[in-house]
């Protein structure tokens, strides 16, 4: 059956995206974050493309999404480590549980100790062990040693904390690689990308710092069709709660979109379409959107009609965050690559 939304992904920006970080990751390898499928956009389709574009190294949160991506037999991290019931699954499938805690720890090694990642906490207190339990991997065969950056979007003193801190980890375990920076932590310097980077936003067209506003290429276009096309008299009102009024006959366009798919209600009154000829007007409901189509006498019934979707233009309008708008595109979209 053919949705009447869909998403739009360009597989070449995607790729370049990723070669992009790549390059200016150095020295160091590039992996991606392709958890909460591939923010968005479908993890199986991201991953395919990006292991085609030479990515080797894959991270999920959960072991749902790392069995999701089983068939395609990568190199995949699960960055909330290992649960009790996560054990079978852990130990018959081939990711690397990312163990977070000193309790991980002691059930990883329990379950026979396979190959694992360690996550490290330099100042987030968010997932991580303490530099202090390091000692407690002893024994453990750990191919990753990770933390995560608290504010790499932002130029705060933290940043160099957190680095000074993760260096000095250096040759403390048996890690054959270390792993510190993702999209926004790769612009901070060639410092923070020590063996590996793990950037997730920034492939998907996400720019959280200026330096990836010339480079980074928009990946997502939602696309709907309209259900309706209508002239509303000068004087009339459009959509809940009329907060719209015509000031004038205005041709009206009625899309099969909504907030239930992520096009939230942020963009009510102030989202765009076709390129930025299209204005929303009214607010967005839970399945449709209102279009203004005065300008473009030919948007039928059927037509496909573009959303601009640039992000950081759509997150000042949504007053949501980048990752947010992606990570909400819902099911109801037909995924499509070009
Ligand atoms: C999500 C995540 C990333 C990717 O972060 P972006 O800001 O999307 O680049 C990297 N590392 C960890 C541990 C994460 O949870």
């Amino acid at each position: 059956m053919i949705a009447p939304l869909r998403l739009r992904l360009d597989a070449t920006a995607l790729a370049d995206n990723w070669r992009t970080l790549a390059r200016m990751s150095g020295r160091a390898a590039c992996g991606a974050a392709v958890k909460a499928d591939g923010y968005g956009l479908g993890a199986l389709g991201v991953a395919e493309r990006l292991a085609g574009a030479g990515c080797r190294d894959f991270f999920v949160a959960t072991w749902a999404e790392a069995q999701a991506l089983e068939p395609l037999g990568l190199s995949l991290s699960v960055l909330h480590g290992v649960r009790e019931e996560d054990l079978p699954a852990a130990i018959a499938g081939h990711a690397r549980p990312v163990l977070n805690t000193a309790a991980q720890v002691a059930r990883w090694k329990a379950a026979g100790g396979g190959v694992c990642d360690v996550m490290v906490d330099t100042g987030m207190n968010r997932l991580g062990l303490s530099p202090d339990d390091l000692p407690l991997l002893d024994g453990l065969r750990v191919h990753t040693l990770m933390s995560h950056l608290a504010c790499a979007d932002e130029d705060r003193a933290m940043n160099a904390r957190q680095l000074a801190a993760f260096a000095g980890l250096a040759g403390r375990t048996s890690a054959r690689r270390m792993s510190l920076a993702n999209s926004a932590g790769i612009a901070l310097g060639a410092d923070y990308a020590f063996d590996l980077t793990r950037p997730g936003l920034a492939l998907y067209g996400g720019i959280p710092r200026a330096e990836f506003a010339d480079t980074i290429r928009q990946v997502v276009t939602p696309e709907a069709q309209v259900i309706q096309r209508r002239r509303v008299a000068a004087g009339q009102t459009v959509g809940y709660n009329a907060t719209w009024t015509a000031r004038a006959d205005t041709e009206v366009a009625i899309l099969n979109l909504g907030y239930a798919d992520g096009y939230f209600r942020g963009f009510s009154d102030k989202g765009t379409a076709q390129g930025g000829t299209c204005r929303v007007i009214g607010r967005v409901s839970m399945d449709l959107v209102a279009l203004d189509v005065s300008a473009t006498p030919d948007v039928r019934e059927g037509e496909w009609i573009a959303m601009d979707y640039g992000l950081p233009a759509a997150t000042v309008l949504a007053g949501m965050s980048q990752y947010e708008l992606l990570t909400g595109l819902g099911d109801r979209f037909d995924r499509y690559w070009m």
